[in-house]
């Protein structure tokens, strides 16, 4: 006999990661292509040497150094094993069965999964025609059931951006007892325009209870393979987070791991720099060789090819370049390094160009 499980475990699509294999290169899973410092790696190593015993379950040491960096109290920092473990916790925090989590869609893919794991509801809205969020059609899904809603800024896969007033806006007019997750895991990539209004988290949060903000250090800060997100929030949020979380999760490399980076962290985010500037060449030679396709404030681009999508990204793998389909929707591009770009756009601006419909 089968062993038994949830029968609804049976409609939940499992998490599909980025593929990888050796001498392809990889642009699916939006990581940094530099390893870690040197000093990270010492504190790597060093914490490697403690092993045998149990990490600080509380982190007190990482959430000291963020509360430091960030300029919040202590109260209000939790720390999870990567930032969709903070996202998972949200959810149990705030859901009963039935009760309704709100996010825009295509969005983040763990979104409908975590909830669904909950026993909640997924209510995907529509992203706007310029692939962004659309808050108005996301106001108006709240219902009397929903519990927490998810925005993410900038949007994966698409790379939108919200500005500072319609979020503002938004959160404004969301009732407070809603808990909105901005989830702002490619943060450090953003670049506004000068006289645009940059909308931070943090910012947004102060003074909102209902307001959670997501970051990690997964992305800017290089350490994906670590497992290391952070939430920002009001201290019953923390408190709350706290009793779902899985205990010893954030392990104790990943802890000395993300406060050495933060001790280097200017030199972390000046990398950032190198990828937005290749973000914007690729894109341009993109859109010259007749790509339509949105302008994005994350380390990736979004291809909305919509039904080509996944015979593209397959040729894209044959040429030796991993990308990620979303069947029926797009394919989302990371920016590597600029030789890793450069093979890319040989080929989409080659061979792709004909699987894209343009020649
Ligand atoms: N949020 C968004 C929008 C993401 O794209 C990702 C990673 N793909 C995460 C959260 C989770 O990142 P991590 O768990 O590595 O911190």
């Amino acid at each position: 006999m089968t062993p038994r499980t949830r029968p609804d475990l049976e409609s939940i699509p499992a998490y599909v990661p980025g593929r990888s294999f050796p001498g392809a290169v990889k642009l699916a899973s939006n990581e940094t292509t530099v390893g870690p410092l040197p000093s990270v790696q010492k504190a790597i190593a060093e914490a490697a040497a403690g092993l045998n015993r149990y990490p600080d379950n509380g982190a007190t040491e990482l959430v000291a150094a963020l509360s430091h960096r960030l300029g919040v109290p202590p109260e209000q920092v939790a720390v999870g094993c990567g930032s969709v473990g903070l996202c998972q916790e949200l959810v149990q925090i705030t859901c009963d069965a039935d009760d309704e989590v709100v996010f825009s869609w295509r969005s983040f893919e763990a979104y409908p999964i975590i909830t669904a794991v909950a026993g909640a509801t997924a209510v995907r809205v529509p992203n706007t025609p310029d692939h962004g969020h659309d808050l108005k059609a996301m106001l108006a899904a709240i219902t009397d059931r929903t519990r927490l809603i998810f925005v993410c800024n900038p949007n994966n896969p698409t790379g939108s951006l919200l500005g500072k007033v319609e979020l503002e806006q938004f959160l404004d007019a969301v009732p407070d007892h809603i808990v909105v997750a901005l989830d702002e895991a490619y943060f450090e990539y953003v670049r506004p325009e000068p006289g645009e209004d940059l909308a931070d988290g943090l910012e947004l949060a102060e003074g909102r209870p209902n307001v959670v903000v997501l970051r990690t250090f997964s992305k800017a800060y290089g350490l994906a393979g670590l497992r290391v997100g952070y939430a920002v929030a009001d201290p019953s949020l923390v408190t709350a987070l706290s009793k779902v979380h899985t205990p010893f999760s954030v392990n104790s490399l990943a802890q000395r791991a993300a406060v050495a980076s933060l001790e280097a962290a200017n030199e972390l985010l000046t990398r950032t720099d190198g990828v937005v500037a290749e973000r914007q060449r690729v894109r341009n030679a993109l859109v010259d060789a007749g790509y339509e396709m949105p302008p994005s404030a994350a380390n990736f681009l979004w291809l909305p090819l919509g039904e080509r999508s996944a015979a593209y990204a397959e040729a894209a793998a044959e040429a030796g370049v991993i990308l990620r389909n979303f069947t029926g929707e797009g394919t989302r591009v990371t920016i590597g390094d600029p030789h890793e770009n450069d093979l890319f756009l040989h080929f989409a601006t080659g061979q792709g160009r004909a699987l894209a419909g343009l020649a």
